[in-house]
């Protein structure tokens, strides 16, 4: 496995490359969340690059971007063993310049959910993205559905501005417990971690109630909601909404149906979701 920290390497390394090339872009600390989406690239690519960079200009003012856990030598050993061909690792200074004046905003669905506490998340988020793409020019990129606003956001910036990538989804990965792998799980204190729980909780409430019949969005939410207040976790949001357009849904569920909670538990911003009605999120789901 190598590593590389300069576009210039990059490069040379991808330039000699032939075949299909996958990338799976982290913030690091990885888990078996991001292992899950390398062995996807594994499945469909003949050379897999995972990019470890903690990306500030997804963080606001106030957020964690100091604080965000930081172990690359535990990502390189990770990475080596799940089989990936280079860790593309550039410090700021090689991804940003310091008059750097050009960005990628999504300006429909980056409004919502996480958009609203979050307003300038997601134009950090596809600006990395695209900056990303042109420096590794990967034939495929594998995305998690744990962010599962982000994917559709990345699936609708490679639409618009017809990015030669095919995106890839794999499903989330959760403990044994049902807490979805986050890096950000790191800040939980015990306590916490059991309160956190109640989000999972909550969303396999609703998954249940939508096998056993439900379709009122209301309702459902409600499971969600319930789920949260018995732990005392305070919501940011639960939205039922379609899930290819992120449109919501007021009344009844008919088509494949994101459902996706956002919550703060101590000082640690949780996100989970689940999709009904549909494999996606379920299997790596390929889009043209
Ligand atoms: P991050 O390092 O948190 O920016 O995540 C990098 C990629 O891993 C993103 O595409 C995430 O959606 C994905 N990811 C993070 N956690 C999980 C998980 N528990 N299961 C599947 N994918 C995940």
């Amino acid at each position: 496995m190598e590593v590389i920290k300069s576009l210039k390497d990059l490069r040379a390394v991808r330039g000699a490359y032939q075949g299909i090339t996958g990338l799976v872009p982290t913030m690091g600390y990885l888990h078996k969340g991001h292992t899950s989406l390398v062995e996807i690239s594994r499945q469909h690519c003949e050379h897999t690059i995972v990019s470890l960079f903690v990306n500030p200009t997804q963080f606001g003012e106030g957020e964690d971007y100091e604080s965000y856990p930081r172990d690359t030598e535990r990502d390189l050993a990770i990475c080596d063993a799940a089989g990936v061909d280079v860790v593309f690792a550039p410090p700021v200074e090689a991804v940003y310049m310091p008059d750097a004046s050009v960005t990628v905003v999504e300006s429909a669905l980056s409004r919502e959910m996480c958009g609203v506490s979050r307003p300038h998340h997601f134009g950090g988020v596809c600006t990395v993205v695209a900056k990303l793409f042109n420096m590794v020019q990967p034939d495929i990129a594998v995305f998690g559905q744990k962010d599962a606003q982000q994917l559709a956001i990345i699936r609708r910036m490679v639409r618009d501005l017809n990015f030669p990538v095919k995106v890839m989804a794999g499903p989330i990965i959760r403990e044994a417990d049902g807490l979805a792998m986050s890096s950000r799980n790191a800040y939980l204190s015990d306590e916490e971690r059991q309160r956190a729980l109640s989000l999972s909780k909550g969303l396999f409430a609703v998954m249940s109630r939508y096998a056993a019949g439900d379709r009122h969005a209301a309702t459902l939410r409600g499971t969600m909601q319930e789920a949260l207040d018995q732990a005392g976790v305070e919501a940011e949001y639960i939205d039922i909404r379609d899930a290819n357009n992120l449109h919501a849904i007021e009344d009844l569920i008919t088509g494949p149906t994101l459902v996706a909670v956002a919550a703060t538990v101590g000082r640690t911003r949780l996100i989970d979701n689940i999709v009904l009605g549909t494999r996606l999120g379920h299997e790596p789901e390929d889009v043209a």
